[in-house]
């Protein structure tokens, strides 16, 4: 006997599940989840990210046992793993989900393409929402992602049960993870994932525009959504299907512009994605290579660690930091302000801060993660710096200092421990500003930056800011968010 493999992997679900589904009607499937050790030691990866895979996988299991065969999982490399499957149940064709994933995830995929190929194997990778592989240009991109989100979803087949082992479920601990602190963190699982879409939808959402930027409002205004979209606990055509069922029954202007909103940042979630995947070096490199230097020799580790652990002296971004490390997940305003700190007032170079933060974000999303990392660091070139005022957004956003006080009661108790602003702002920003213009200036680096903006840069054209219009010879502001100023 001969089986379908259908190898989950950030695709912890069993709706609009292509692979599973077609799988099905080929043959007997063996659903088959691997705990790869390369990815749980990767500098990337956090026990935070397992304690909600663990639950996605849970919730999977039991679904895919109600399909008639439960998920069986293996620890171990893929190779191996699929290796030893051939050898006890031959394999016909391997299913999965493309992956945008981080450099081992790339390797590892690679590695498994040419045993596969070696075995005779077919590899039948389905599309993941919106990204396209092999993209040759991003002209007519937008409408590739349109058609994708108006696909017909697959629904759950039966599944025949096979005599497989499945295999233990391990908790962290068990796979040597220390144990996972962010007590506040969202639980995972396809069921867990459509109660948010749902509440986001009936009420949550209706003042998503306006609740979206403050850390007061945003933990309950926005969808919450996104470690689900990256475990792939719900698809993005799910979300954009339900979405648009729902703005076409609204008939409140408000809410339809709330929800428009959303639409919107669905599709930036693709658009930066596909990033990484035309270019998996952005992980590691800078986006234009001609600022390769600009801060690599400026590493200064008491600065990064006062940065990390929440005590820069700046309140704003403390209690940011302190959120996240409780609950592994900050709004995109937040986040910007946090990266923008690092990059601009302490100068530290992306990787080392973008790594801390994917560590820190139960949503860890390579695509998004990189990508955003550098266009906040002021590292792709294709946008004008956007560096943000800790104090100006502390003013827009917790005026009340509801926000502050919840995650620094040193102020909030006045006890004098809090620390001293560790650099000046306006200083800081000064020299940072200085220091890039000088980069940009070079010919070499403006030729580079068209060259990147024509590859990667959205096709839309930028909105117009508050602080004046484009100049002509300024480089079209791509993926701006509407309503930022340039300093903000
Ligand atoms: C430095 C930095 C790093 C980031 N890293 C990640 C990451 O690792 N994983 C991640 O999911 N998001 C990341 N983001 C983007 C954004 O902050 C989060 O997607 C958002 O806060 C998630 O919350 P939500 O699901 O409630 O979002 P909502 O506002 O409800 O939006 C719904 C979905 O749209 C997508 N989306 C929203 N905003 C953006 C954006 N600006 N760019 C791309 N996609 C977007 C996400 O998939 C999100 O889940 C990062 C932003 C910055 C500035």
């Amino acid at each position: 006997m001969s089986f379908e493999v259908v190898w989950f992997k950030r695709d912890l679900r069993v709706h609009d599940h292509a692979p599973l589904a077609k799988a099905a009607a080929f043959g007997p499937v063996i659903p088959l989840y691997i705990i790869e050790p390369s990815l749980l030691s990767g500098a990337d990866y956090d026990p935070c990210h397992w304690t909600f895979a663990h639950r996605s996988l849970l919730a999977l299991r039991e679904s895919l046992a109600h399909l008639g065969q439960p998920l069986v999982v293996r620890q171990g490399e893929c190779v191996d793993v699929l290796k030893s499957l051939h050898r006890t149940h031959p394999i016909v064709r391997l299913w999965s989900h493309e992956e945008t994933g981080n450099g081992l995830t790339y390797a590892r995929d690679r590695a498994v393409a040419k045993w596969a190929r070696a075995e005779n194997i077919e590899w039948r990778e389905a599309p993941n929402g919106g990204v396209v592989r092999r993209l040759k240009s991003r002209d007519g991109w937008s409408r590739i992602w349109e058609s994708r989100m108006t696909e017909a979803q697959s629904t759950p087949p039966a599944l025949p049960k096979t005599e497989i082992e499945i295999g233990h479920l391990p908790a962290g601990p068990e796979l040597g993870l220390v144990s996972d602190h962010r007590a506040m963190a969202q639980p995972g699982g396809e069921t867990a994932a459509q109660d948010l879409l749902d509440s986001f939808l009936s009420g949550r959402g209706h003042g998503y525009h306006r609740a979206m930027s403050s850390p007061v409002t945003a933990f309950d205004g926005c969808s919450r959504l996104s470690p689900h979209l990256a475990y792939g606990t719900i698809s993005t055509r799910q979300v954009v299907s339900r979405l648009r069922e729902t703005i076409s029954q609204t008939e409140a202007p408000g809410i339809r512009r709330a929800l428009r909103a959303f639409d919107a940042r669905l599709h930036w979630r693709d658009h930066f994605m596909q990033k990484l995947e035309d270019e998996p070096a952005i992980e590691f490199h800078n986006f234009v290579r001609g600022f390769d230097g600009l801060r690599e020799s400026d590493h200064s580790e008491e600065r990064f660690a006062a940065w990390a652990e929440g005590r820069t002296g700046y309140p704003m971004v403390d209690a940011c930091m302190r959120c996240l490390h409780q609950t592994g997940w900050l709004n995109f305003r937040m986040r910007a302000m946090l990266m923008s700190f690092a990059a601009y007032d302490l100068w530290l170079h992306w990787r080392p801060a973008g790594l801390h933060l994917a560590r820190l974000f139960v949503d860890y999303e390579p695509g998004i993660h990189w990508s955003q990392s550098q266009m906040q660091s002021g590292t792709t070139g294709m946008n004008t710096l956007r560096i943000y005022s800790p104090a100006k957004q502390q003013q827009d956003h917790d005026p009340e200092f509801a926000f502050i006080h919840r995650w620094i009661p040193e102020l909030r108790e006045n006890s004098g421990k809090y620390p001293p602003p560790i650099v000046d702002h306006a200083e800081a920003v000064k020299e940072a500003r200085g220091r890039i213009a000088e980069f940009r200036r070079r010919r070499a680096v403006r030729e580079e930056v068209q060259a990147v903006t024509e590859k990667h840069g959205s096709r839309k054209r930028a909105p117009r800011y508050r602080t004046g219009r484009r100049k002509p010879d300024q480089p079209i502001l791509f993926e701006a968010e509407p309503g930022f100023s340039d300093a903000s």
